[in-house]
């Protein structure tokens, strides 16, 4: 069995967050193979992608596929070409207060850790797409967002885009200068569709793993 599946059979299997007590129920997700040359991080799976265990399913998925959509990149090419995958696996649950689901908290992020560093090792993507302040924080802590989104910026020799998080939650894109940003943002996306996935040759065909 290819490193790539072994390592999703073993994310598959992790109730490190339940055990711990930080979850009701581990249910990870995972979605892509070996040969995707575009990584996208997000936060974490929310309450639709628990049901069906598809990232990005609900609706901040819908906005998202709504920005791609306006550069001309089709959801089921995108999922078909993209590794998509996020900062902790498993639905964190809802927050307190029930606006919007609760940020992964940083124990979670460490017992994750060692998933999301050998999915970039494996893939070793060269263009990754940060979606939200909690992927945008896994690479470049301490740095604002708005010096960041908007910007294509090179991350341990990869190109990254950081991207607001597309969740209705967020009250970021409701500044008018933000939504400027976003558009930036998506025109380097397209560039780095077309420069890293349209063009790359190489993409090695394995079955999309999604469970
Ligand atoms: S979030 Fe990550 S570490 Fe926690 S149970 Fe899910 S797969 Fe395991």
């Amino acid at each position: 069995m290819a490193a790539v599946e072994l390592l999703h059979e073993r994310i598959l299997d992790c109730t490190l967050c339940q055990d711990a007590g930080y979850i009701e129920r581990a249910a990870p997700v995972v979605a892509g193979r070996a040969g995707n040359r575009m990584m996208l991080i997000g936060q974490a799976p929310g309450i639709s992608e628990l049901a069906i265990r598809r990232p990005f399913a609900g609706r901040a998925g819908k906005e998202l596929f709504r920005w791609l959509a306006s550069i001309g990149i089709e959801e089921s090419d995108f999922r078909d070409k993209v590794y998509m995958t996020a900062v902790t696996k498993c639905f964190p649950g809802k927050a307190p207060g029930g606006k919007g689901d609760r940020r992964p908290s940083p124990a979670e992020i460490a017992l994750c850790r060692p998933y999301l560093d050998a999915q970039l090792a494996l893939i070793d993507p060269r263009s990754i797409l940060l979606v939200g302040s909690l992927a945008i924080e896994r690479c470049f802590p301490r740095v604002p967002l708005t010096e960041l989104i908007g910007q294509r910026v090179e991350w341990r020799g990869k190109t990254a885009v950081p991207l607001p998080h597309p969740s209705g939650a967020s009250r970021w894109l409701n500044v008018p200068h933000h939504r400027e940003l976003l558009r930036a943002a998506l025109r380097y996306v397209r560039e780095e569709w077309d420069s890293v996935v349209e063009t790359d040759a190489a993409i090695i065909r394995e079955p999309i793993v999604i469970v």
